[in-house]
């Protein structure tokens, strides 16, 4: 079937009508090229169909609730299963202790969980529970790095008051001076430290947490006895079957959890130590949906999976495919290509490319071949993804790359793209 985006192009125009600016956040219609289809119609393992029925191996995962794959069937039996028995209930049903036994055992630092829905959920707890184990007010966040979009950490200042991130202050992930100087600043009222799983910041490289970074983010915290905050929300279970910061040996008192714990199901979560139990006891914690069951049952069924199969060592080895052929036919056709971070999160930008005109006509012409890839921000390689979808991928890239090369001389300017994107600022 041709490729064809006639009904997504009607529910764009009907969508401006009711919905905001016809969409909003970060499924905006004016932030990726214009060919990329903002409706879908169904997912399955690896696979996503737009509304029109094009059919692309999706790289994106939902912006990463895809760790196993779309529909993956013990999820979705697990899922099914607790629907008939209930789900939106006066009370959550008892699996959530099994849940939050099963979440503990695998997450080193843990002792404690809470579950929620969305990433900032997590993240704004977070930051309520250091301040009050604390009772100090400075939250140290990373330059960049994103945390959700509540008034604190929203990226866009449209309708946020100064005074509600009046505590917050930046540092340079990676960089112990800057962290120092940032806890200098703040004097004797440091709450709480935010850091990512690793560096994974849009339109830029990514970059895993040095051994030096972290060691001394851990230190300064137990110097202060403010609460170090590993966000996990994004890479959670993607690089490791603990908290990410397991890799480096550093265990944090607080991280915040979501999108893959329950392979889509609405799920999020904030795991603490001992340490910070009786702080995040004294808050008011809670919302309509937060109890859901069948989130937590496809939750179990996703942590099963993952304590129990090589979906990890599949991702690595697919992304690292996809990695490779990615370079070796970049060379090939005379551009350069900096894909950093983890293979299984994989972030894909070409060099000279400042405005993103090379990528974003490279992700077009691969997104009309099947292929779903972000420009700007990381990717995802879902464990439903083999190694001959991967082939086929590379297919598509190959051809991509030779209409880029034939368009290259006449591309334009992608219009306004960071304006577009904006009104950021802090
Ligand atoms: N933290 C990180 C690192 C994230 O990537 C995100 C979402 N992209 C969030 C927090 C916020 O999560 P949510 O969108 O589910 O609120």
């Amino acid at each position: 079937m041709a490729w064809t985006n006639q009904r997504n192009k009607q529910l764009i125009e009907r969508a401006r009508r009711v919905i905001p600016g016809g969409m909003y956040g970060h499924q905006s219609t004016a932030i990726l090229p214009d060919v990329f289809p903002q409706f879908f119609r169904r997912a399955e393992g690896a696979r996503l169909w737009d509304a029109d029925g094009n059919e692309y191996i999706d790289y994106m995962c939902a912006f990463g609730p895809n760790l196993l794959g779309y529909r993956h069937p013990p999820v979705e039996a697990a899922a099914m299963a607790q629907q008939q028995l209930g789900d939106t209930m006066t009370g959550p049903s008892e699996i959530m202790v099994e849940l939050a036994e099963k979440f503990v055992s695998l997450v080193t630092h843990a002792d404690w969980v809470i579950f929620c829905k969305n990433g900032t959920d997590a993240t704004t707890m977070a930051m309520t529970t250091a301040r009050a184990h604390t009772r100090k007010r400075k939250i140290l966040v990373a330059v960049k790095a994103y945390h959700g979009a509540a008034p604190w950490c929203n990226p866009n200042v449209n309708g946020i008051l100064p005074e509600e991130r009046a505590h917050i202050l930046h540092y340079e992930y990676n960089n112990p001076a800057s962290l120092t100087e940032a806890f200098r600043s703040a004097g004797d009222d440091v709450a709480g430290v935010f850091a990512s799983a690793f560096r994974h910041d849009v339109f830029e490289d990514q970059d895993l947490p040095t051994l030096e970074y972290a060691q001394s983010t851990r230190t300064l915290c137990d110097e202060s006895g403010a609460l170090l905050i590993v966000d996990d929300v994004r890479a959670g279970f993607r690089l490791a079957r603990d908290c990410s910061w397991s890799k480096v040996g550093v265990q944090p008192d607080l991280s915040a959890w979501g999108k893959a714990i329950a392979n889509g199901y609405a799920l999020s979560a904030l795991a603490g130590s001992e340490k910070a139990r009786a702080a995040v006891q004294r808050t008011f914690v809670t919302a309509s949906y937060w109890f859901q069951a069948i989130p937590m049952a496809a939750a179990i069924a996703t942590l099963h999976e993952i304590e129990n199969s090589d979906y990890l060592e599949r991702t690595e080895k697919t992304g690292a495919m996809l990695r490779d052929g990615l370079a070796r036919q970049s060379a090939s056709y005379g551009f350069g290509l900096r894909q950093t971070g983890p293979v299984q999160m994989p972030m894909i930008l070409f060099e000279d490319d400042a405005d993103l005109r090379l990528g974003y006509c490279w992700v077009a012409e691969a997104l009309t071949r099947g292929v779903y890839i972000h420009p700007w921000h990381n990717n995802f390689i879902c464990a439903a993804l083999t190694e001959s979808d991967v082939e086929r991928t590379l297919n598509a890239t190959g051809e991509a790359f030779a209409a880029l090369k034939k368009q290259r001389a006449t591309l334009g300017p992608v219009e306004q793209l960071k304006a577009r994107f904006a009104s950021r600022g802090r």
